[in-house]
């Protein structure tokens, strides 16, 4: 199994990379130089995060030490929903690349498809506790976005949390000068996204996994994900932990998948995810997990004109 997925810009992106979200300033640089030896070189980072100036630390350190070259790795950024104002999408990813101490991203993301009010305040909200919007479009938004590539900031230009309809429109637009190589969704066995992924691939728009390790905000009976009996039986038989199989679900689906963690530990057993592989009955029996059952909903988003997660996929 490759160990990377080809974008439509014939860019190699490694199908598996380290997720940042939650990763406290304090920690992640470590996590990032201790992944980078043990042979991470995709990084998901996002402004939202407010952690890339430590994660840049960490990067150029390993750099610095002659253990990678900035070409080998692959960074990945987000563009922030209170930054889609057209006027403010340069200053956004520049601030990005400063705080990565980069002088240019692999890809960069739409995070969401809905505008926010921009501000200081990352998650403006009204008085009955809902997200106050903005009035962009996506389609505006992206436009100014393919500016970056034209300008060399940004190698490849993609998409998160965009549903099949909303894709669609993106592809359609008028004009369109470049078309998104990705699309950074939410998946793991109780939320396989078939048709989604079979869309996006069916386009050449390579596909990433969020939250493989699923559920974080649970009530009490939620099934978890990580104690699934059906997953235990499949990582015992692998001699792997379940992390390990929820890992490989996304790589024999050609999806990349990006874990998050700050922990040595962690990111060792996560990483040994390319020394076994899942039967074809094994991948069919994960399929058949799936219970629609998304974490990141956005709930106080739920009135905004572009809310993703109301359509069927
Ligand atoms: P995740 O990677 O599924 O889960 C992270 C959690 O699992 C952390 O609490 C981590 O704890 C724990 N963990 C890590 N390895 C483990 C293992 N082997 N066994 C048991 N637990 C383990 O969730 P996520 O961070 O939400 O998603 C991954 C990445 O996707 C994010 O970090 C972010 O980069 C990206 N993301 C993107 C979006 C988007 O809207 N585009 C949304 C959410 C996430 P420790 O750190 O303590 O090990």
């Amino acid at each position: 199994m490759a160990a990377f997925l080809e974008l439509s810009t014939g860019a190699k992106m490694p199908v598996f990379g380290l997720g940042t979200w939650q990763a406290p300033p304090g920690k992640v640089s470590d996590a990032v130089k201790f992944a980078i030896d043990l042979g991470y070189r995709h990084f998901d980072c996002a402004h939202l995060y407010r952690n890339e100036a430590e994660i840049g630390n960490g990067i150029q350190e390993k750099i610095k030490e002659g253990v990678v070259k900035r070409e080998e790795l692959f960074i990945v950024s987000k563009l922030w929903c209170t930054f889609h104002e057209k006027h403010l999408i340069k200053k956004s990813c520049q601030d990005s690349l400063d705080d990565l101490k980069l002088n240019y991203l692999d890809l960069y993301l739409m995070h969401y498809p809905m505008g926010f009010k921009p501000g200081e305040d990352f998650f403006p909200h009204d008085e009955k506790g809902m997200i106050i919007p903005s009035n962009t479009d996506f389609l505006a938004t992206w436009e100014a976005m393919e500016e970056l590539v034209d300008c060399g900031m940004v190698k490849a230009i993609g998409i998160s949390n965009f549903n099949h309809d909303q894709m669609e429109r993106l592809l359609k637009k008028p004009g369109l000068k470049y078309k998104p190589v990705n699309n950074q969704i939410e998946c793991h066995p109780y939320l396989t996204q078939e048709k989604l992924i079979h869309y996006c691939q069916s386009k050449g728009i390579s596909v990433t996994a969020y939250r493989p390790f699923g559920a974080q905000s649970l009530k009490p009976g939620d099934p978890v994900l990580l104690e699934d009996p059906k997953i235990k039986e499949i990582a015992a038989r692998h001699h792997k932990t379940v992390a390990q199989v929820l890992i490989r679900f996304h790589i024999q689906r050609n999806v990349a998948v990006i874990p998050k963690s700050d922990k040595r530990h962690r990111l060792e057993e996560n990483f040994k995810v390319f020394d076994f592989e899942l039967s074809k009955e094994e991948m069919d029996a994960l399929l058949g997990l799936n219970r629609n059952c998304r974490d990141c909903v956005m709930a106080d988003c739920i009135n905004h004109k572009d809310y993703p997660f109301k359509a069927e996929y």
